[in-house]
């Protein structure tokens, strides 16, 4: 396709941009595996994009594919506005790719990483020590720079990563599952660096099996499963796929919980843990009117707790998995 067919997506100042990554019918089995069964895929740059899904659910073949480490079975696939399957060569210049499969080299000195970076980019000796200092000074690795990277933890590894992708200037990056590993405090680190790095114009295509990172980070959200797109959209698009939140009671004494439980129309109970969920926009009002009606009954709740649906609740609906992919504090399964 011409890059002037491309599709285009319009940036608040008026101008027409080619989508960073724009994928029709994309295929790929290994063997008898469908592993991506034509899925479609459109990012606008400037934004940050991300395919969730549980483990196995192709996210990394995705990433493979359109950074042109593997090749696909079928699909219309443009990165940058290049053709893939013609012109992967203008796609690997324009593109950055950092995560499962890293680049660094722990055996060599973060700052000898950057500078081997800077060579393969053709930079000069001096352009490509300037190139180093500035982003390692940037990524907060300027007083590990003359240590061996195995040395380094989790999240200054990632970091490292991240700094060697850049030096190529890419406009495109895909991180695959950034944050897996990392503990609270990097991963937070690494959130605060994702949304500069679009701040500075780069679209970033992220994976993630964690469903409070794609809320706290994508524009846009697809949901990988069994090989097709269950879902795609915003956060709160998704969010509002799925049935409303509730407000749930629970108490100690038996009696009161039956009481409550026959007094109410529009509620489900749970007689194991006497409790009952009553459907609810977790709004002021709404609050309000189930306090009053408690009070006026004379029912004492032991506990009453507020559940909003959350990116949890879509995805467990639309991939029918029953377990998190990580244990999520605030989460409660909506029956
Ligand atoms: P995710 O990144 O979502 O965890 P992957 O893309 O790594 O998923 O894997 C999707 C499926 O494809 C898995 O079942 C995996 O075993 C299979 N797969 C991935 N790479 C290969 C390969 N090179 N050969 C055979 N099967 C593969």
């Amino acid at each position: 396709m011409p890059s002037s067919v491309m599709p285009t997506s319009r940036k608040g100042d008026g101008r027409s941009l080619p989508d960073a990554v724009s994928a029709i019918g994309l295929r790929k089995s290994y063997g008898d595996k469908v592993v991506l069964d034509g899925i479609d895929l459109r990012i606008p740059a400037g934004t940050v994009f991300a395919l969730l899904g549980p483990n196995g659910a192709g996210k990394t073949t995705a990433v493979k594919i359109l950074s042109t480490l593997v090749t696909a079975d079928a699909g219309d696939l443009h990165v940058d506005g290049h053709d893939l399957t013609t012109d992967p060569q203008a796609v690997r210049a324009a593109i950055g790719v950092t995560g499962q499969f890293s680049a660094v080299d722990g055996l060599i000195t973060g700052e000898e990483n950057m500078l081997l970076m800077a060579d393969l980019h053709h930079l000069s000796k001096q352009e490509g020590r300037r190139v180093a200092a500035e982003l390692l000074e940037r990524f907060d690795l300027t007083d590990a720079a003359s240590k061996p990277a195995s040395t380094y933890s989790g999240g200054m590894k990632r970091r490292l990563d991240i700094a060697m992708t850049l030096v190529g200037n890419p406009r495109i990056i895909f991180l695959d599952e950034p944050t897996t590993g990392l503990d609270p405090r990097s991963r937070h680190t690494m959130w605060g660096i994702i949304r500069t790095l679009v701040t500075s114009g780069v679209t970033v295509f992220l994976t993630t099996q964690y469903l409070d990172e794609a809320d706290e980070l994508a524009d846009r959200i697809a949901v990988l499963n069994n090989g097709r797109i269950a879902a795609e959209g915003t956060a709160d698009e998704l969010k509002r796929l799925i049935p409303g939140g509730h407000v749930r009671l629970r108490f100690t004494d038996p009696a009161a919980y039956h009481s409550a439980a026959s007094a109410l129309e529009e509620v489900s109970r749970d007689d194991d843990a006497l409790a009952l969920q009553i459907p609810s926009d977790g709004s002021q009002r709404e609050l309000r009117s189930i306090l009053d009606w408690l009070d006026s009954a004379g029912i004492e709740a032991d506990e009453l707790t507020v559940h909003t649906p959350d990116l949890d609740d879509v995805f467990f609906a639309l991939t029918g998995n029953d377990q998190p992919a990580q244990p999520h504090q605030s989460k409660e399964t909506v029956r």
